[in-house]
């Protein structure tokens, strides 16, 4: 489809072709002008004008030689590490998680602040641009070589819009993100849910760099899922999909956060699992559950650890729960790799075995053979991490995968 390209379509292909270049010097780097030009089809001049640019901003290196048959031997070109810096935050109810990562998605500062942000809705728009003016100088690095900033949070976002649609741990409904902040600081605002934000952070930079198909499922304070098919993020209609926490597993069950009866993570969340253990001693759970869910979890955990039945018994049934849910993932989707992740993954074995052992039951014929599953207890800061690779994502633009 050709149409007629006016100076605002002429732009926007030169920014694509920019774009689209730098993710395959991030991927091909070292690599030399010609070969750029066979792999992305642009002509050796066009290649050759953006580079300059890009060399000019201080965003390529050239280095080294590339292996040559005599002649003049070419320049390679690979990303400047240090070219440019995203901001990735990690908002939960009274603090936030911030780190700066550069060009190759390395954290090179990082902080956590208080900040009230439980039922502040839009009102925390402006704290949060405070705060981050403030956490960029001290950083010590130039605001002028932040590319961006990329916000993670729990609930239905709308990427689309910069837009939190629902966040029922914030508290927060339909509260404008990207544009409110954005002109606060003078950069592009990003935002998504967090578990996608730790989706497309693998995909750049992790794990999944090698697979198009891969889940991310977080445990702890919440069961969540980041779902890359295609090579890049699924989100659904609203932004909503990977809910994958609050699919029913047991049939009129317990009552969970969300309002509905018997969701997975009502049974395989921190509280959920320490629900189980008060219930099956038939005692009332404590009121400290409630706010600290992860420290009674890991409680829990040192009882199992030293053998307590009841307490392995609710790991045994979160880990079932989980299993099951799994299998249905993967005869839906038949993943290449499951990551495993959040501070619930803690418990190791104690939850994992009988996970295992469910999903084995449960997967159709032998779509888990050649399934690869990893573990990684990913702290606060692979969460900003997550974030900030909203921006990375932006500017590395596959030339495929480039919705938002
Ligand atoms: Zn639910």
């Amino acid at each position: 489809m050709r149409q007629k390209t006016g100076p605002a379509n002429r732009q926007l292909i030169r920014d694509i072709n920019l774009n689209s270049l730098l993710n395959l010097i991030k991927t091909e780097g070292p690599v030399a002008r010609t070969r750029l030009a066979e792999l992305s089809g642009l002509s050796l001049a066009t290649i050759s004008y953006i580079t300059s640019d890009l060399l000019d901003r201080n965003l390529l290196l050239e280095s080294g030689a590339a292996e040559s048959t005599g002649g003049r031997k070419p320049v390679l070109l690979e990303i400047r590490p240090e070219g440019g810096f995203a901001i990735g935050l990690k908002l939960t109810e009274f603090s936030v998680v911030a780190v700066i990562l550069n060009l190759n998605g390395e954290v090179v500062y990082s902080e956590r602040f208080s900040l009230e942000l439980r039922e502040q809705g839009q009102a925390a728009i402006a704290l949060l641009g405070e705060q981050v003016q403030a956490f960029i100088l001290r950083s010590g690095l130039a605001h002028q070589k932040m590319i961006g900033l990329g916000c993670g949070m729990p609930g239905v976002i709308s990427s689309e819009d910069g837009t939190c649609i629902d966040s029922p741990i914030l508290g927060w409904r339909d509260v404008a993100i990207s544009a409110p902040l954005g002109a606060l600081l003078k950069m592009p605002v990003y935002v998504d849910n967090d578990v996608n934000s730790l989706a497309i952070y693998e995909k750049l930079f992790g794990q999944g760099q090698p697979f198009n198909h891969f889940l991310t499922i977080t445990l702890g304070r919440g069961v969540g899922l980041g779902l890359v098919i295609n090579g890049d993020v699924y989100r659904g209609g609203l932004g909503g999909a990977g809910e994958f926490g609050h699919t029913t597993v047991v049939i009129d069950g317990r009552r969970c956060e969300c309002g509905n009866l018997g969701c997975l993570e009502a049974y395989a969340s921190d509280r959920g699992i320490v629900q189980t253990y008060y219930e099956k001693n038939a005692l009332e759970a404590p009121a400290s559950l409630l706010k600290e869910p992860e420290k009674e979890a890991l409680r829990l955990l040192e009882k199992a650890r030293s053998g307590d039945q009841t307490a392995l018994e609710a790991f045994k049934l979160a880990g079932t729960l989980l299993g099951i849910s799994l299998a249905n993932l993967v005869n839906l989707l038949n993943p290449q790799l499951v990551l495993l992740s959040g501070s619930g993954a803690v418990a190791g074995s104690i939850l994992f075995d009988p996970m295992h052992e469910a999903l084995k039951a449960h997967t159709f014929s032998r779509l888990a053979d050649q399934m690869r599953m990893t573990t990684e207890t990913a702290g606060d800061e692979s969460w900003a991490r997550g974030a900030a690779s909203l921006v990375l994502r932006q500017f590395f633009l596959s030339p495929v995968n480039n919705g938002s």
